[in-house]
Order: structure tokens, then C-alpha cells, then sequence
């Protein structure tokens, strides 16, 4: 792996996003529960970390099935849970790691009061005592190793699909979105895989979902087929964040609906907080049938993927107003799901 500057190797103490960071952090978690929740294709723990008690309830039939009968009350009946249940999943594509940097500063503030800065966050911490919180920080360990930069602040949209994309054997970058066209991605032609991939050359966001999943996405699938949550937010960077993409085309008009709620609020309080929201707004349904909408399919949940900016030369941002970014769209997506519980479908 090339250094292409090695200010992306370095970050303040507030910014845990390393693999060894981030388990050194969920050892030291004494509020939350922390669990393994599978392997990485290469044999590394995925490690879920959860505030809030669990509610068990009864599963009649699977969520196809239920809808079909007319009776989705048969899979999941929100009004039996006291608290609607919010999974949050970091950085799928593991250069991309702003939203774990705000997941381990989110259970500071739970753990504390205070995030990794040391600043108070009373309303997100009451928001989300109202929830049961199940957040996933590191769910893609082996690309995480792999591409372990720190930050891309400042950096070039090449630096950006360097870490997170490859570079082919023949010199040239592996760019996006060419690099959808390839999964998994042969190996064989790569002189440095980035972190968007685990070691076999998946990208779990495209992942073989109905025939042969990754070991990562049969993790995913089966810790949201346990926890049943009423949204699902995965975490997700870009050079031109931050915003939501919504409305999508594979759901119901109901979940766009709420998608389109939620992307207003947050885009509303990055504006007013001079966070610079933009860069993914629509006007039409957006196609594109990604992790989080089979999901969606498998659980029912509400789907949201979040992108954050990562700081390029192209939209510069500080750590600082980074994290604020993060922090801020989670007291957001936890105040509508304390006010509306993500329902009604
Ligand atoms: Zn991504």
C-alpha cells in the first residue's frame, strides 16, 4: 500500500477508526453489551455493541410471507416492543470511515455523557435512551486492515479510490462506480486491493445477497433477522456529503416517504449548524438495489444510507465538523424514530 500522504495515517484522539481502535474501545465498554456477531471472510470478529434492553418477541412466519397474508403483525408487531430498535451500521466500505469515528464517539456519550472531545450531547443521550441502539462500527474488518487510513481530509478524489477502490497491476486506479462492474473483484490483476472489499474481493453493498453471501453479509443479515429493527441506518462517505440518498425505487412508498422525511430533517439541521448539506439531491426515484434495501427485504426495517463528506480538496471539512456531522444525524434519525417510531409502512 502506497502512502500518498501521510497526513491520512494521522488523526486527533477523538478519532478511533482503526481496527485495533475501534476493539480497543469495545473492551472498555461497561454500560453497553458488545458482542461477536461473526467472522470476516479472513477469520477477524465483526463485533456488535448495543444500549438499551433487547425485546424477544413471538415470530410467527417470515416477512414475505406475512405481508402477503395481509397480517405483517404475524413477523413483527411494533406495538408489542417498548422501544423501537435503531441498528446502525458503519463502514461496509472501510476507508470510508467517518461513521465509525461517530459510532465509538455516539457510545462515549452513552457510556459518559460526554462524546471523545469531551463535549456534552443531553439531548441525543436521552433520545437514545428511549431506543434500543445496536450499532456495528468495524462490520468489514479485512478491508478495514487493509486500507488503514485514518482520515482523507484534503486529499484528491484519486487518494479517495486509491484507499477505497484499488489499484489494478497495469498502474491505473480502480475507480467508481467501473468498479461495480467487477464482483467479486479478481485478485489476481490487483497490485493493491482497497478497503471497499473484504479479502476474497467482495463488496458487501453488492454482495451475491439470495445465492452465496460473504460471511460479513450473513453476519449482517442474521443480526437484523434477531434484532428485527425499525430502521436500519448504514453509514457510508463520499467527497461531496453530506446527505441521504432518497427516495428509493426498491420500497415501499411508505419507507420513501419516511426516507425523504428524515433526509429534510437532517440536511435542515446540518444547514442551520453550517454543516453544508448537499451534493445528493433528487428529484426522481433513484434505482439501485444495495445491502441495506435486502435488508430491508429480509426484516422489513426502514433503510437509510447516510453519506458523509470526507474532507477532499473538492469539499473541504474539519474532523471536528465532521463528527458534528455524524453526531448531529444521529440525534436527528433518533428524534423521528422517538417521535413517529419509523412507522407507519
Ligand atoms: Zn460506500
Amino acid at each position: 500500500m502506497q502512502i500518498r500522504q501521510p497526513q491520512f495515517f494521522t488523526a486527533p484522539d477523538f478519532w478511533k477508526t482503526t481496527w485495533e481502535e475501534v476493539n480497543t474501545f469495545l473492551g472498555g465498554v461497561q454500560r453497553g453489551q458488545v458482542w461477536e456477531i461473526g467472522r470476516s471472510h479472513s477469520g477477524h470478529a465483526l463485533r456488535a455493541l448495543a444500549y438499551g434492553e433487547a425485546e424477544i418477541l413471538p415470530r410467527r412466519t417470515t416477512y414475505s410471507s406475512a405481508i402477503a397474508s395481509g397480517h405483517p403483525e404475524d413477523f413483527y408487531d411494533p406495538g408489542r416492543r417498548q422501544r423501537p430498535v435503531l441498528l446502525i451500521i458503519g463502514a461496509i466500505h472501510a476507508a470510508e470511515i467517518e461513521g465509525t469515528a461517530t459510532c465509538l464517539n455516539f457510545a462515549q456519550v452513552m457510556e459518559t455523557g460526554k462524546d471523545l472531545r469531551g463535549r456534552s450531547w443531553p439531548v441525543l443521550r436521552q433520545l437514545a435512551e428511549k431506543l434500543r441502539v445496536v450499532l456495528v462500527p468495524l462490520p468489514q474488518p479485512d478491508g478495514r486492515r487493509r486500507a488503514p487510513v485514518r482520515n482523507l481530509i484534503g486529499g484528491t478524489v484519486d487518494d479517495l479510490y486509491y484507499y477505497g477502490q484499488g489499484l489494478f497491476k497495469n498502474g491505473e486506479i480502480l475507480r467508481w462506480p467501473e468498479s461495480k462492474r467487477l464482483q467479486p473483484i479478481p485478485l489476481d490483476q490487483m497490485e493493491f486491493l482497497g478497503g471497499y472489499y473484504n479479502d476474497a474481493g467482495v463488496n458487501i453493498q453488492h454482495d451475491d445477497f439470495f445465492g452465496r453471501p460473504a460471511p460479513e453479509t450473513r453476519a449482517l443479515f442474521d443480526l437484523a433477522a434477531a434484532e428485527i429493527p425499525d430502521c436500519i441506518l448504514t453509514l457510508h462517505s463520499c467527497g461531496s456529503g453530506p446527505f441521504f440518498i432518497a427516495p428509493e425505487a426498491f420500497i415501499s412508498p411508505a419507507c420513501q416517504f419516511h426516507q425523504v422525511q428524515v433526509a429534510a430533517l437532517v440536511a435542515d439541521r446540518h444547514r442551520r449548524e453550517g454543516l453544508r448539506p448537499g451534493g445528493g439531491s433528487r428529484t426522481a426515484l433513484q434505482g439501485g438495489f444495495y445491502f441495506h434495501t435486502a435488508l430491508h427485504h429480509h426484516t422489513g426495517a426502514l433503510p437509510l444510507l447516510f453519506e458523509f463528506p470526507h474532507g477532499l480538496e473538492i469539499k473541504p471539512f474539519t474532523f471536528d465538523e465532521i463528527l458534528d456531522v455524524g453526531l448531529s444525524l444521529f440525534e436527528e434519525v433518533m428524534r423521528y424514530g422517538v417521535s413517529g417510531r419509523y412507522w407507519p409502512r
